[in-house]
């Protein structure tokens, strides 16, 4: 996505070897206009699938997830990481390592919001070593969901998780792929869409 990737390469910056800081319009501040082009690329892609809801792990997950879910028409999910006195419902529940906080976390959604009868799109801000889209893929699995794909914005494809992911059998779809930081620079992969 040619809007995304100007932007990163005007707006990212590269911190170690691995991470990429793009708060200034996804992770912290938000640019709703390029969210809104960003929600239409994967309501196009997925328009024909047959989905019911759109689900990602808070916090930086929402924003793009909410603007797909509102593209699509469907309801937006987000997996939370602190259970609260709110949340006295079922829960179905995963175990994840955040990549950038370096914790595990639980992370739980009411069993009453998913069913059998959904088929799940799934959305990132980015995907590192798949362990945010793994969790959620166990968390569906349990809820008998049938899982369309995992939507990503940025994918680090020097990292794991792109084929932990398509191991499962379940497509990915990002919107810029990284193939490495190369003094300070990011250098792309050809991107899915
Ligand atoms: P994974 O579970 O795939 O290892 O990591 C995905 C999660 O870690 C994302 O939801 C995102 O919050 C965070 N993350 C991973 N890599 C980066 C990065 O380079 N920059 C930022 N800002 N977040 C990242």
């Amino acid at each position: 996505m040619e809007a995304l990737i100007s932007r990163i390469k005007r707006d990212g910056t590269v911190l170690g070897d691995d991470i990429l800081k793009v708060d200034s319009f996804l992770t912290h501040q938000v640019d709703p206009k390029l969210m809104r082009q960003i929600g239409k690329m994967f309501a196009q892609k997925f328009a024909d699938s047959g989905i019911t809801k759109v689900v990602t792990i808070e916090a930086s997950g929402n924003v793009p997830a909410a603007y797909v879910a509102e593209e699509l028409n469907i309801p937006m999910i987000f997996a939370k990481k602190a259970k609260n006195v709110t949340m006295n419902d079922e829960l179905l529940t995963a175990e994840v390592y955040s990549f950038t906080k370096k914790i595990t976390s639980t992370v739980q959604i009411s069993r009453k919001f998913l069913s059998e009868n959904d088929k799940v799109l799934i959305i990132d801000d980015f995907l590192a070593n798949g362990q945010a889209a793994l969790g959620l893929i166990n968390i569906l699995k349990e809820a008998g969901a049938q899982i369309a794909g995992v939507g990503i914005v940025i994918e680090k494809s020097f990292q794991t998780g792109r084929a932990l992911v398509e191991e499962t059998g379940i497509p990915v779809v990002s919107l810029a792929r990284i193939a490495g930081f190369e003094q300070g620079q990011v250098v792309f992969a050809e991107a899915d869409l």
